[in-house]
């Protein structure tokens, strides 16, 4: 893409609404604009990173086994009264009523219309154990909407729902998706913790919050420093065989949100192993049994010809929270440092002088192979100062920055800056290329 076609509306200043530095930087470069409180945008490059998450989120669900429906976003109050949280849910939910004046809401969760398709769906013991999941708006009528897109009241989940015959069957379900969990959120760079969490208004006995430190996180977060040590990607995990030594590795030792916290246990940790801050949940997953499957009579026929309530679980991600939560973990006081996994374009390729014609033709001439090699690059061919460019290409943070002036141009050579470590070195122009095209995704 070049700068010259991109839609990019930059902010010089930070704008006086945004109360954190994620939420001042997305409207700064340019990544989403507010439309009405707590609902939001996503231009062109806000757009392609939260593709980008989606992405990473799709390809962990998928190798669970759990299979992507995707369900509306306008769904009929007649389930939610059948599960008897219609009055429950309270004003968070957005209710809207058709020209037949039926009662219709816009969905802030999906448990009740899930389990209306599976009870439809599903006849025997051999049509479970399932897990479905799908990616798409939800609506919650937040008190605060706040922070722009991290409490946001129209705002993206993926969220997935297990059916199981028993509760045994249910938790390996649960350890399904809590592995995938903790390598989707790696694989954005983040490290998310596993804590022990209510159930709250989704109810239910078996709970984790995946929270990320930040010191703008809602909530107050306790837990032992080995959660910050840990890697999770060199594992080989097979998604059939036992997880539970996995689960267990990861929910030992102490992590605790506010709610749930013991501060007499967490005493007992070494002064050194003891992290207190703040943390931004990301994900939840939850076991609830037979709570919505028992009122919406969601029931197959087990093998001895008995019919038996489904148990499930459900399990949310915050999809265009991450977004935010990603740039609260890597940014400095320029601007926002992505992650290559998450990053709109892999890299920035910088043209200090369009009016010398040597520079602007290799400038060209790298475009024209890096896109043949498919690799994203915003290559700013504008006619304004190098400052400018300079200023930009940090504030919105792409991972490598390819700069070619008249004095490198004339000897072939470009220079390559690291967005994160800020090394740079000059090497040829065909050097540079390579980097690209040779070794994708290092
Ligand atoms: P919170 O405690 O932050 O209000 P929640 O517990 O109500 O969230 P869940 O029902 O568990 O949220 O939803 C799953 C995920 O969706 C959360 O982990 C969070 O990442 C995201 N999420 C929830 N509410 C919002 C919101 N208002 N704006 C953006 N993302 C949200
Ligand atoms: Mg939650």
């Amino acid at each position: 893409m070049r700068s010259t076609q991109f839609f990019l509306p930059t902010l010089r200043e930070n704008p006086t609404e945004a109360q954190i530095v994620s939420h001042r930087l997305m409207l700064r470069a340019g990544l989403v604009r507010q439309t009405a409180a707590g609902i939001y945008a996503w231009l062109p490059l806000g757009f392609k990173v939260l593709k980008n998450i989606e992405r990473i989120v799709r390809e962990e669900q998928d190798a669970t086994g759990c299979q992507e429906v995707l369900m509306p976003t306008i769904q009929s109050a007649d389930l939610w009264k059948e599960s008897g949280r219609y009055e429950a849910y309270g004003k968070e939910m957005l209710r809207i009523q058709d020209r037949h004046e039926r009662e219709m809401l816009y969905g802030p969760t999906n448990e009740e219309v899930i389990t209306d398709i599976f009870r439809n769906g599903a006849k025997s013991y051999r049509d479970v154990p399932k897990l479905l999941y799908h990616i798409q708006w939800k609506f919650r009528d937040e008190v605060r909407p706040r922070f722009g897109v991290m409490r946001g009241r129209e705002f993206l989940m993926k969220d997935a729902y297990s059916f199981d015959l028993d509760k045994a069957g249910a938790k390996r379900s649960y350890n399904k998706m809590f592995v995938a969990y903790l390598r989707t959120f790696a694989r954005m760079g983040l490290k998310a913790i596993p804590m022990a969490a209510d159930t709250g208004p989704i109810g239910g006995d078996l709970s984790h919050e995946f929270i990320i430190l930040a010191e703008t996180g809602e909530s107050a977060v306790f837990c032992d420093k080995s959660f910050t040590e840990r890697d999770v990607l060199s594992m080989d995990i097979d998604y059939e065989s036992d997880l539970e030594p996995i689960v267990k590795a990861w929910t030992t030792d102490y992590a605790a949100t506010d709610e749930k916290h013991d501060a007499k246990r967490f005493e007992t940790l070494a002064a050194d192993r003891r992290l207190e801050a703040r943390g931004i949940e990301v994900g939840h997953i939850f076991y609830f049994g037979t709570k919505y499957s028992e009122p919406l009579k969601a029931q197959v026929q087990a093998q001895d010809g008995q019919n038996v309530t489904l148990h499930m679980g459900s399990y949310g991600i915050g999809v265009s929270r991450l977004v935010g939560a990603v740039i609260e973990a890597s940014h400095d006081d320029k601007g926002i440092i992505w992650p290559e996994s998450v990053a709109p374009f892999r890299l920035g390729l910088i043209n200090l002088k369009v009016a010398d014609a040597a520079c602007t033709k290799l400038c060209d001439d790298l475009y024209a192979k890096l896109g043949k090699a498919k690799v994203e690059v915003l290559y700013d061919d504008r006619d304004i100062r190098a400052g400018e460019k300079f200023a930009e290409m940090d504030l919105i943070g792409l991972p490598w920055q390819m700069v070619v002036g008249p004095r490198g141009a004339a000897a072939g050579k470009v220079e390559l800056a690291n967005r994160k470590t800020g090394e740079k070195v000059e090497i040829s122009a065909e050097e540079a290329l390579n980097r690209f095209t040779a070794a994708q995704g290092q």
